[in-house]
């Protein structure tokens, strides 16, 4: 079995690579950033959003029984014609550029995002028939993105489109919240809340988080489906959790924060379940523990 990665060299794609290979699937990643190729594992440093007519990704696609689509430019913060441009080519025309060389007969997975809910509505779970309210450009152009998905759905291909609830766990992002707060920890320094301390996110483990998108292309999903856990945890308890762990206090101070970040996330997981056959469940005291630990060994991981 042959699945194809974009995105494979970020953080919840190399995540996703390993688990493929430990299922005994042969995986051709693709990524800007190189990495090395190694038993199971190809990989070709290429840009999704070029001409595929340069690039070869169609040669690179064929065979696969899934394409799992994470190349993006993520991250809700930031406003500018720099990093608009940028995220309508990573998330936007690399999308439409890798639609258009795949065989409508391989199942698709692609990545979108929660954000494109703008947040929870009266505290209600967001379910994936609400509609979009994406609040900055990032939301904006994972909802872009997601049109293009559902125009190539509507030539007959088939696509699963997952909105994961924030990610956590070994080598996340060092822009993402507790890499950061995990680097403020270690330093001494205070730690940041955008907002207020009574914001709450939905934080879906890293393991659930991959489980749930090789369940999407195996079912061949063809719809699209929240991956978080219905739970949210407001920010200061988040904070808390963090230090906990570690096992040292650092202050706290709040920070203004910009329109995209919204208050509340939190997933309706009745589709996730229907359609993947189980819910995330995040323990946070187990996964801060092995964040924490993989941080220990991996220092460039956090921001420092
Ligand atoms: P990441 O930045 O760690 O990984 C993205 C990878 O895509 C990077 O390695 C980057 O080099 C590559 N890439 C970007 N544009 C590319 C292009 N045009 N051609 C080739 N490679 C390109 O991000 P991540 O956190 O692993 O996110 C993966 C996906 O999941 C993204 O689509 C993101 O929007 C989505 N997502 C992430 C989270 C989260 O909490 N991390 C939540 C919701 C959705």
């Amino acid at each position: 079995m042959k699945a194809v990665v974009t995105g494979s060299a970020g953080f919840i794609g190399s995540h996703l690579v390993e688990a493929l290979l430990a299922r005994g699937y042969r995986v051709t990643g693709i990524d800007r950033q190189s990495r090395p190729d190694r038993p199971g594992y190809r990989h070709a440093v290429l840009d999704v959003a070029d001409d595929p007519s340069r690039t070869g990704l169609a040669a690179l696609v064929s065979g696969a029984q899934i394409v799992f689509h994470l190349a993006a430019r993520p991250g809700v913060r930031g406003i500018g014609p720099v990093l608009r441009e940028m995220r309508r080519r990573d998330n936007v025309i690399a999308t439409r550029s890798l639609l258009s060389v795949t065989p409508k007969a391989i199942p698709v997975v692609a990545v979108s995002s929660s954000s494109v809910y703008g947040g929870s509505r009266d505290g209600f779970p967001s379910r994936e028939d609400d509609p979009l309210l994406p609040r900055g450009g990032y939301a904006r152009s994972k909802a872009e993105m997601e049109r293009v998905c559902g125009m190539y759905r509507a030539r007959g291909g088939g696509i699963a489109v997952v909105r994961p609830f924030t990610v956590a766990g070994e080598g996340q992002r060092p822009d993402m919240a507790f890499s950061s707060w995990l680097g403020a920890l270690r330093r001494g320094d205070p730690i940041r809340i955008l907002g207020s301390r009574d914001r709450s996110r939905d934080i879906t483990d890293i393991r659930d988080a991959v489980e749930g998108l090789i369940r999407a292309g195996e079912r061949q999903v063809n719809e699209t489906v929240n991956l978080g856990t219905g739970v949210t945890h407001r920010l200061i308890d988040l904070v808390q959790a963090l230090m906990d762990v570690y096992g040292r206090e650092t202050d706290v101070v709040v920070r203004p924060s910009l329109s995209e970040e919204v208050d509340v996330t939190l997933a309706d997981t009745t589709r996730c379940a229907q359609l993947l056959g189980f819910v995330p469940r995040t323990d946070l005291h187990t996964l801060l523990a092995r964040q924490i630990g993989a941080a220990a060994s991996a220092p460039a991981m956090v921001a420092t």
